[in-house]
């Protein structure tokens, strides 16, 4: 029997590409269940992440018996409005795909997730072949973040980033995670289960513009690793940072001063112990700053998004 599918589009202020991507959706979709590779029920699920342009007019008008879609009170960020899409329908569906709405993902690969899926797998991860389009520097800031979650011990996929099929079970494991900042990359190798992995080539985005920047892209890989932050206590992280480099400025600045015979003995090796204690132990308050603020953000248990409107066919 084919499955049912679901397929999550999380969207946030893509009024642009939304014209171009979505005959390439439809067309795609209408195949497969021509083509008997999912069933009827199957649906296609747009997320609205509190968009400020007009995203939800394009998708609310959309007139396809399989288009639902969510609108979000206002933005809640990417994993959350996927989590909002996958939460809103769990136990209606056999299978879940989430991809990025601008179709910077293969959609095609989406036959061969199905494929893996009827092999009994019940995560099958997208992962990208190579990083061609990527700029070098997001290339290799991405290999640096790889590596040092490796390194940090959190179990990640190289290359793998929202792009993946799971099954009802999957996303019931999954959904017994009710940690209010979600890294889902992070989270699906750790529920165990059978999985595999797809390769595809990652496409350029056509129109609009990429809603990561350097800045909510770093903040985004810092979230994977501390799972969250309050930005006062960031400061102060900040802060011992800046006074660690001063202090070894400082630091060369009293060797030469030893060297020079400018001092009296004993004062080199207590200047060196303030300066440098004073800015490691800054940097250590700031880091364990972070993890009071994650605490502080969890024991809220605050929602973790907001539905304000749901269209369901
Ligand atoms: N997105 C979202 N909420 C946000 C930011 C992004 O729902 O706060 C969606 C966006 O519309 C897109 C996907 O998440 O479908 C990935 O965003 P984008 O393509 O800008 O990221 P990139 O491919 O540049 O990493
Ligand atoms: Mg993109």
């Amino acid at each position: 029997m084919p499955a049912r599918l679901l397929l999550v589009f999380p969207c946030y202020n893509e009024s642009e590409i939304l014209p171009e991507v979505l005959p390439k959706i439809f067309d795609y979709f209408e195949n497969l269940v021509a083509s008997k590779n999912i069933s009827e029920k199957s649906r296609i699920c747009f997320v609205d992440d509190g968009s400020i342009d007009n995203t939800w007019q394009l998708i609310s008008k959309i007139d396809k018996p399989y288009v639902n879609a969510i609108k979000l009170s206002t933005n809640f960020g990417h994993q959350k409005a996927l989590l909002a899409g996958l939460e809103t329908f769990r136990d209606k569906f056999d299978v879940y795909i989430t991809m990025d709405v601008d179709l910077q993902d293969d959609i095609n690969v989406i036959k061969q997730m199905l494929d893996a899926y009827f092999k009994g797998n019940n995560i099958v991860y997208g992962v990208r072949e190579d990083r061609s389009t990527d700029t070098v520097f997001k290339k290799t800031t991405a290999q640096l973040f790889y590596k040092l979650m490796n390194f940090l011990g959190v179990k990640i996929i190289f290359n793998h980033a929202d792009f993946r099929l799971i099954d009802n079970k999957a996303l019931n494991f999954f959904l017994a995670y009710k940690e209010s900042h979600l890294f889902l990359r992070a989270i699906f190798p750790n529920i165990g289960l059978q999985s595999t992995k797809v390769y595809y080539k990652r496409l350029k985005r056509v129109k609009g513009n990429s809603k990561y920047p350097f800045k909510k892209m770093l903040a985004f890989a810092w979230d994977g690793i501390t799972s969250f932050s309050a930005k006062p206590l960031k400061m102060v992280l900040y802060f011992g940072v800046f006074s660690l480099i001063i202090s070894l400025i400082l630091i060369i600045w009293a060797s030469v001063q030893l060297l020079l015979g400018n001092t009296i003995t004993g004062w080199f090796s207590i200047i060196i112990l303030i300066i440098f204690f004073g800015g490691s132990q800054l940097f250590a308050l700031g880091i364990i700053g972070e993890y009071i603020g994650k605490i502080f953000i969890e024991t809220k248990k605050r929602p973790r998004y907001l539905i304000d409107k749901i269209i369901e066919k």
